[in-house]
């Protein structure tokens, strides 16, 4: 990571690694935490709960950070901003104002990143990339709703040097919204196969399982 980092002359610090613990036992989960990782991802809701709360059960004084990078679901709103800092995959506006409902009755306000389609097909997720500026003009009003940055899934393509347009698109994205007063953005971009060229192309956020945990 921080070879990449300076590659792109850019300083090691300016990128976060996100641990992503999804299908990851507890034993090994604290393993990471014990050589120093502090932000760790998860995917699904239903096995976050458990997770989050027997790890703050075991050490309720390490303050850890939780992403959710998967996909969230209305009815699951609730449980992801009480557990979540971050949340990656804020796709629609119904979304936006339950996670604002929700954040309101916490007196919290959450964290999100919009999760950016790029390409026509490659996932069913995400806001397309052309109708970002009026998605976020649209939940502007929601005072428990905080737009840190942008998330997004490149199509799995062999050779990673593939997917660096698409990286390179987010951050053309992030720059053409800071004239919306929006002072630095996150961005959340590379995985195990590709994190490097996302770093090259300005990620702020690597989420990274594989390459930490081996093969899920
Ligand atoms: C599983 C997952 C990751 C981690 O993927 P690896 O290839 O194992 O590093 C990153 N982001 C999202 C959205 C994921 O679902």
């Amino acid at each position: 990571m921080s070879y990449a980092a300076l590659r792109a002359g850019r300083s090691p610090e300016e990128v976060k690694l996100i641990a992503v613990t999804k299908h990851i036992p507890m034993e090994t989960i604290a393993q990471v935490i014990d050589i120093g990782l502090r932000n760790l991802g998860e995917s699904y809701i239903q096995e976050a709960v458990k997770k989050i709360e027997d790890l703050n059960k075991a050490d309720p004084v390490t303050r850890l950070s939780w992403h959710l990078i998967g996909h969230l679901q209305k009815n699951k709103v609730k449980h992801a901003v009480t557990l979540f800092d971050v949340i990656h995959s804020l796709d629609s506006i119904e979304l936006a104002k339950e996670i604002d409902t929700h954040a309101a009755r916490l007196g919290k306000v959450q964290s999100v990143l919009i999760q950016v389609k790029l390409a026509e097909e490659h996932t069913k997720s995400g806001v397309a990339i052309d109708l970002v500026p009026a998605f976020i003009d649209a939940i502007r009003g929601l005072s428990h709703v905080s737009v840190v940055g942008f998330m997004t899934i490149p199509p799995f393509l062999e050779d990673p040097k593939e997917v660096r347009p698409y990286f390179r698109q987010l951050n053309q994205l992030r720059e053409s919204v800071y004239g919306m007063g929006f002072k630095n953005l996150e961005l959340s971009m590379g995985m195990s196969n590709d994190y490097e060229v996302a770093i090259e192309e300005g990620s702020t956020l690597v989420r990274i399982g594989t390459a930490i945990f081996g093969p899920r």
